[in-house]
């Protein structure tokens, strides 16, 4: 009987393989029967997007902690290619021990790592459409409350520069961000909401919400006017009253500057896609809140599969058999996989492997700070942008 009041499973669920498929844990008892138990399991992308900002590995490495396994994996925040210079699939994360030991985790390990991949990869995307402008998610209400520290996570990595999120920016280590509802404008009204902000929120985090009741242009004037060291309006426009949304940003920014409000910056949010940005930051919006594009982005289809049995390369068809190593060139950045302890040089320089050991025999050998994942997304991300120009 389900007992709890959310349909949620708990930490303890997820920590004794219950938020499992149940074909695992009937076939666990055949699988000990085995002559050999011992395997090496690799996690590669099924599906085709050319690249993916891979996170999610932080959780994994806390379900799998204590468990008599070894464990390698592309550090978080790496923004990699699903497949190598030839074409094929890149393992993201490799497993050996006993198949018993390994079985029952296999769905929850591949749905922490497919969903916040799929997050990341989505902020990843928003932030090189809103390059060199600043975004923050607002996404944790499109989702069920109890992931929203994930989510919130996973978007900051991707490049967010905040989050809204009470429990996602704990999870960070940031104050979350947030700008004002419009309930207070209806509640007490748009001035007296207005002051309130201007009043009690920080420096630099000002933000008067104007689109509540009235015109967007009128409404921007007046609370500029009326509050002129606010540091952002924002514009939250609804769907049906945004004709051209650009257009609107465009002529608040020259009326904001012909009344002399230069300072002030334009935050736009309200289901902005994507595609959207990139025309919205040429009309003048500074700062954006991107919120169900980010949260919903697409779940990226991890598989864990056995590719070796002992000593004995050997996988299902479509996969490719035997423990490998994932190298990469430091200079062009050509990622090849070879047979693991194979070595390849790329225009006569060795290439590095990227499959970091965490965990040794069950102990958490290294950890990446969500701050460091981050720092190596964005430093990807800044060569993607360098290299479209
Ligand atoms: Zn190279």
């Amino acid at each position: 009987m389900w007992k709890s009041k959310f349909y949620i499973a708990t930490e303890k669920d997820i920590l004794e393989g219950r938020a499992s498929d149940v074909y695992f844990s009937r076939s666990e008892g055949i699988v000990k029967t085995s002559p050999e138990e011992r395997v090496v399991v690799e996690i590669t992308l099924s599906s085709s997007d050319s690249w993916v900002t891979f996170t999610g590995l932080d959780e994994v490495l806390n379900l799998m902690e204590g468990k008599p396994i070894d464990l390698w994996a592309i550090p978080e925040g790496s923004i990699i290619p699903s497949r190598d210079n030839l074409g094929r699939p890149i393992p993201f994360l490799v497993m050996e021990g006993k198949y018993s030991d390994l079985m029952v985790y296999e769905t929850a390990i591949l749905g922490m790592l497919c969903q916040s991949t799929g997050i990341s990869t989505e902020s990843t995307r928003v932030f090189l459409e809103c390059y060199p402008r600043e975004f923050f998610s607002f996404g944790i209400r499109r989702m069920h409350p109890a992931i929203s520290p994930m989510i919130d996570r996973a978007a900051y990595i991707g490049g967010a520069s905040g989050v809204s999120g009470i429990l996602g920016a704990e999870a960070i280590g940031l104050s979350p961000v947030g700008t004002m509802p419009h309930s207070i404008a209806i509640l007490l009204g748009e001035e007296r909401a207005w002051k309130f902000i201007d009043d009690n929120f920080p420096k630099g985090s000002r933000t008067l919400l104007i689109d509540t009741f009235g015109d967007e242009k009128i409404k921007a004037i007046e609370a500029a006017d009326m509050f002129p060291d606010i540091d952002y309006i924002r514009l939250d426009t609804h769907s049906t009253r945004r004709g051209n949304f650009p257009a609107i940003v465009r002529e608040i920014r020259w009326e904001l500057d012909l009344r002399g409000h230069k300072d002030i910056k334009i935050m736009v949010s309200g289901g902005i896609k994507k595609e959207q940005i990139r025309d919205l930051k040429d009309a003048g919006a500074d700062s954006f809140g991107i919120g169900t594009s980010i949260a919903s982005g697409k779940t990226q289809d991890f598989a864990m599969d056995i590719v070796q049995v002992g000593e004995m390369p050997i996988s299902k068809k479509g996969k490719y058999s035997g423990r490998k190593d994932v190298l990469k060139c430091q200079d062009c950045g050509t990622v090849l996989i070879v047979p693991f302890g194979e070595s390849h040089d790329c225009h006569g320089i060795p290439m590095e492997s990227i499959l970091v050991k965490f965990i040794n025999d069950g102990v958490i050998k290294e950890r990446i700070s969500t701050n460091k994942a981050r720092d190596r997304c964005i430093s990807t991300a800044m060569h993607m942008l360098e290299g479209s120009h």
